[in-house]
């Protein structure tokens, strides 16, 4: 099966003390992991096993589409973060923000909005959407904005197996350091196609 689950990018202490290793170790290897575990069960034997993952998250309905979106979520949660990540971001992604948000400020104070104001299990993203404008924008669950046609550039996980073994029921704590430790901007300035700068 070509949908799989791949490496976490960094070891699972290297997010702390922001995201603790054993929510990492929880939340790569068992929900993570888990979900990938239910779409193979599902798949077993049919086509889609060899078709690809976002193809699953624009067709398919019911516990496939929630399994196989949640398996697609994570992989470009873990990557939506690095360890020492947050601050400013550099210069051209900063422009963007700017034009898109009136500042970097103001982008951060709507997804951290978008990412708290969620009410129960789901996710905050930054998407483009199909006339190449930034939108900010939570999602209910498993879904995903590929499903409308957006181009998915960052997203959180506001679940709370993301983060109530660090946290416990403070989402807005855990969504300050997941602003100001984790994001990796430049995660967010390659799915823009924004050219890197100099080393
Ligand atoms: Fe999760």
């Amino acid at each position: 099966m070509k949908i799989h689950v791949p490496p976490l990018p960094y070891s699972k202490d290297a997010l702390a003390p922001t995201l603790g290793p054993r929510t990492l170790e929880l939340h790569y290897e068992k929900h993570h992991k888990g979900y990938l575990a239910k779409v193979q069960k599902m798949l077993e034997g049919k086509p889609e096993a060899d078709g690809e993952l976002e193809d699953l998250i624009r067709t398919a309905d019911g516990a496939l589409f929630d399994n196989a979106a949640q398996v697609w979520n994570h992989t470009f949660y873990w990557r939506s973060m690095r360890p020492r990540g947050g601050g400013k971001p550099e210069p051209a992604l900063r422009d963007v923000l700017d034009s898109a948000f009136g500042s970097v400020d103001e982008f951060r104070r709507r997804f951290a909005e978008a990412a708290t104001g969620e009410f129960g299990s789901g996710w905050a993203w930054l998407v483009k959407d199909k006339y190449g404008r930034l939108r900010v924008q939570s999602s209910t669950d498993a879904e995903n904005p590929i499903r409308e046609g957006f181009v998915p550039l960052l997203t959180c996980d506001v679940w709370e197996h993301a983060y109530y073994l660090d946290y416990q029921n403070e989402r807005s704590r855990y969504v300050e350091g997941f602003l100001d430790q984790l994001v990796n901007w430049e995660f967010v300035a390659e799915n823009l196609g924004l050219a890197r700068g100099p080393g």
